[in-house]
C-alpha cells in the first residue's frame, strides 16, 4: 500500500479488529504492522488473526509486518473470597504464598522469587498504580505491608515492582510456548515485555533462532539504566509508556521518551512509540487534542512508528483510531518544522561505506530532483541506514527476502519491494526504475538513485550508489558497465 507518510502505524489486534474484513480495513486506513498480544486471546485466535493478515498482505500485495508481543514476567495476586476488596489507607496488608482465596487483610502473590529480592522499604504497585503498598517486613514466603494509597484489589490484578532488579527469567513458561508457537506461524518480530537486562533479550534471540526480529520493551527503571546494553542486542525497541508510567513517576517519561527515540534513530533500529496515544478513541470517534499532540510530538521526535493498543484492539473506533494517526502524520510531516526538526536532530555516521553511501544518497536528492532512493538490501540494514538519514524522498527497500520486506514494514520511510536474486548490476537499476513507476513514485522522465552492494549475495558490500535514469532505453545507454 502505498503511504503519503513516512512513519509507521502499528495496531494491536483484539475482539475489535477480528476478522479478515475489519483487518482488511485496518490496513487500507494506514496499519503498517499488526500487534498479536500474546497476553490475550487463546492460540487458535492468534492463529486466526495471523492468517487473516497474511490473506490481506496477498490480497493487497504489499508486505505486512506481524508482530507477536510476549507478555513477559507479568507479576500478578491471586483471587479474592469476595473477588474484591477495598484497601483503605494506613492498613496493614500481607502478601503471602499461600494459595487459600484472599481477604481485606491478604492474598497470595504467587511468586517466592519475589519474596526472596524483597527489602523493607520497597514499593509495591498493584492495578496500574492506583495502589501502592509498602513492605514494612518480609521473609521468605511473605511480605507485610502498610497500605501507602488504598483502593479496590480484585482478583489477578497485576503488580509492579520498580525498586528491585527481579530475579525473574525473562520469559515464563508461558512466554517460551507462545514464542515457539508465534515462530512456527510465522512472525516478523518478537516483542519482549519487561526486559530487565541485556541477557533477557539474548535468551530471546537464542529460542527465536533468526526466526524473527527481537524488538525490547522498555518499561522497567532497570530497563532504562541498562538502555545502551539492551540496544546493543535488540533489533528494535518500544517505549512501553503503560507500564514505565507506573514504576517511573509518569512525569519521568517524556524524556525516557526523547532519549530514546534519538538513540535508536542514531543506531538504525526502528523504535516504536505505544500506548495511550489516542486513548480516548476508546469510547470517542474524536481524539482530544492533547491526544493529537502526542501523536505530533512522538513524530517531530523521530519516532519510526506509533502505535495502538486498546484503541485498535478493544475499543468502538478502530478504524477512525488509525485514520486520525495517519492524519495527523501526513500534516506534521508536510509541516516545514517537521523537517527543520528532523535535519537539526541527524547525526554524522562515518564509520563504515554504508554510512557513507547512505549520506551522499540523502544529499544529492536534496541537490538535485529525484523521486526515490532505492535500496537494494537483503538483511534490511542499507535500508535501515538510509532511513536514519531521514531523506525527503521515498525509500524503496528492493530485497529477495520476504521476512526482510516485512520487518521493514516497522522502518521509518522504507516501502519494499520483492524483487528476484539479481546477479547484474545493469538488471538492478531496470528493477529498481520500474518498482518506482510502478509504485507511482516516479515516471520515466524522472531521475531515481539505486543502492547496492556487488557481488548482490554477499551482506554488508554496499558499495554502488547510482543517479539512474527511469526510462529502461536510458538506463541501458548510461550504464557505465
Ligand atoms: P503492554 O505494553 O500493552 O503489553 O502492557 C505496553 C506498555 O506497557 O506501554
Ligand atoms: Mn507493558
Amino acid at each position: 500500500m502505498r503511504r503519503n507518510r513516512n512513519v509507521k502505524i502499528v495496531a494491536t489486534l483484539g475482539p475489535a479488529s477480528d476478522g479478515y474484513e475489519m483487518i482488511r480495513t485496518l490496513h487500507e486506513a494506514g496499519a503498517d504492522v499488526f500487534r498479536l498480544n500474546m497476553s490475550h486471546g487463546s492460540h487458535d485466535e492468534i492463529r486466526a488473526r495471523h492468517a487473516a493478515i497474511r490473506k490481506v498482505e496477498s490480497d493487497l500485495g504489499s508486505p505486512i509486518a506481524i508482530l507477536a508481543d510476549l507478555q513477559g514476567p507479568k507479576l500478578r495476586v491471586g483471587t479474592f473470597a469476595n473477588d474484591a476488596e477495598d484497601l483503605a489507607e494506613g492498613a496493614m496488608f500481607r502478601l503471602d504464598l499461600d494459595s487459600a482465596p484472599g481477604d481485606g487483610s491478604r492474598v497470595c502473590l504467587p511468586h517466592p522469587e519475589i519474596f526472596a529480592a524483597l527489602q523493607p522499604g520497597a514499593t509495591l504497585l498493584v492495578n496500574d498504580g492506583k495502589i501502592r503498598l509498602q513492605v514494612i517486613e518480609c521473609g521468605p514466603d511473605f511480605a507485610n505491608c502498610t497500605v501507602l494509597v488504598g483502593g479496590v484489589i480484585s482478583n489477578r490484578k497485576g503488580v509492579n515492582v520498580p525498586d528491585v532488579v527481579l530475579p525473574l527469567a525473562a520469559l515464563s513458561e508461558k512466554d517460551r510456548a507462545d514464542l515457539e508457537f508465534v515462530c512456527q506461524l510465522g512472525v516478523d518480530w518478537l516483542a519482549l515485555s519487561f526486559v530487565q537486562r541485556p541477557e533477557d533479550v539474548q535468551e530471546a534471540r537464542a529460542l527465536a533462532a533468526g526466526r524473527a526480529a527481537v524488538l525490547s520493551k522498555i518499561e522497567k527503571p532497570a530497563a532504562v539504566k541498562a538502555f545502551d546494553q539492551i540496544l546493543a542486542v535488540s533489533d528494535g525497541i518500544m517505549v512501553a509508556r503503560g507500564d514505565l508510567g507506573v514504576e517511573l513517576p509518569v512525569q519521568n517519561v517524556p524524556p525516557i521518551q526523547k532519549r530514546l527515540v534519538r538513540q535508536c534513530r542514531s543506531a538504525a533500529k526502528p523504535v516504536i512509540v505505544a500506548t495511550q496515544m489516542l486513548e480516548s478513541m476508546i469510547e470517542s470517534p474524536m481524539p482530544t487534542r492533547a491526544e493529537v499532540s502526542d501523536v505530533a510530538t512522538a513524530l517531530y521526535e523521530g519516532a519510526d512508528a506509533i502505535m495502538l493498543s486498546a484503541e485498535s484492539a478493544a475499543g468502538q473506533y478502530p478504524r477512525e483510531a488509525v485514520e486520525t494517526m495517519n492524519n495527523v502524520a501526513i500534516e506534521v510531516e508536510s509541516d516545514p518544522t517537521y523537517r527543520e526538526v528532523i535535519e537539526a536532530s541527524r547525526r554524522v555516521h562515518r564509520h563504515t561505506v554504508a554510512d557513507g553511501i547512505v549520506a551522499a544518497a540523502r544529499e544529492i536528492a536534496e541537490t538535485t530532483d529525484i523521486r526515490a532512493i532505492c535500496c537494494y538490501t537483503e538483511s534490511g540494514t542499507t535500508a535501515a541506514l538510509t532511513a536514519r538519514e531521514r531523506p525527503r524522498v521515498p525509500i524503496i527497500g528492493m530485497t529477495s527476502v520476504r521476512a526482510t520486506a516485512r520487518r521493514l514494514a516497522l522502518t521509518w520511510g522504507v516501502n519494499s519491494v520483492m524483487t528476484g536474486d539479481m546477479t547484474r548490476f545493469k538488471m538492478a537499476v531496470v528493477n529498481a526504475a520500474r518498482a518506482a513507476r510502478d509504485g507511482g513514485y516516479a515516471t520515466e522522465a524522472d531521475q531515481i538513485l539505486v543502492i547496492a552492494g556487488v557481488p548482490f549475495n554477499v551482506p554488508g558490500t554496499t558499495n554502488i550508489l547510482r543517479v539512474a535514469p527511469c526510462e529502461e532505453r536510458l538506463i541501458f545507454a548510461t550504464d557505465p558497465g
